[in-house]
């Protein structure tokens, strides 16, 4: 797809930094990437990806609006308590812009369903709120080489980290072997609101960032922020040789 006149008038705020350009926007407009979870960190990393021009978006959840969602969800209201997320979701992106094209997916992710619902993107976005989603999907996107942008948020705090499995490096197993016992999410722990717009603008930040190949400071890191604190650190993450996704530096 090329960009058109209104193209130029609507993102001519980022298409004037010599980092974009026309060249970086077309990129972006072209640029296919999936969230999954449209939850707290889902909304504000849709909005951005939409209101920057990503044109072919997918996104995925089972879950309808409830009203303990709105302190945080910020795409919905108190009409939408009892709709689907994703339809929801849908029609608000179209009216910020109409031409891109969202796939709505109203499915829980599993081991049988995950090769359809991920072959078509290239970059995936991890917003889920429970670890054997996030497990899955950290071993398919290793196993083909996808890049995955991963965002976790509980209480004060909020983590960020980026894969980019088209080159070596580690994974989610790497640092964490095997599944907590202990949910830590929203739902049992509670969060403040903010630091789910913050984290999922920060994966909004890495997924353009990616899109248009700007500096990639986050490969092979975690970004941890803590709203008391008011800290943001940058943690490496080392390869586990005994990774059984057979991680190598
Ligand atoms: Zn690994």
């Amino acid at each position: 797809m090329k960009l058109d006149l209104r193209d130029y008038e609507r993102f001519e705020k980022q298409i004037i930094l010599k980092k974009i350009g026309i060249t970086g926007q077309k990129k972006i407009k072209n640029a296919r990437v999936l969230i999954i979870g449209m939850g707290g960190l889902g909304c504000p990393l849709l909005t951005y990806l939409a209101s920057s021009g990503v044109c072919n978006i997918g996104i995925v959840d089972y879950d309808k609006v409830e009203l303990s969602n709105l302190n945080r969800q910020t795409l919905f209201n108190a009409s939408d308590v009892g709709k689907y997320k994703v339809n929801q979701a849908k029609l608000k992106i179209n009216k910020i812009y109409k031409r891109i094209k969202i796939k709505t997916l109203k499915i829980k992710i599993s081991k049988k369903n995950i090769d359809s619902i991920i072959k078509n993107f290239d970059i995936i976005c991890d917003g889920t709120d429970n670890f054997k989603t996030r497990y899955l999907i950290n071993d398919y996107c290793k196993k083909n080489k996808k890049i995955l942008i991963s965002a976790a948020i509980s209480k004060f705090n909020g983590h960020l980290f980026k894969y980019d499995f088209k080159k070596r490096g580690p994974c989610l197993r790497c640092f964490m072997p095997d599944q907590p016992v202990l949910e830590n999410n929203c739902e049992t722990h509670g969060i403040f609101p903010p630091v789910a717009g913050l984290m999922g603008s920060l994966q909004a930040n890495e997924v353009l960032k990616t899109i248009i190949n700007l500096k990639q400071d986050l490969n092979n890191s975690m970004l941890i922020f803590d709203a008391l604190k008011m800290s943001l650190r940058k943690v490496k993450i080392n390869v586990n040789r005994n990774c059984i996704n057979a991680c190598k530096n």
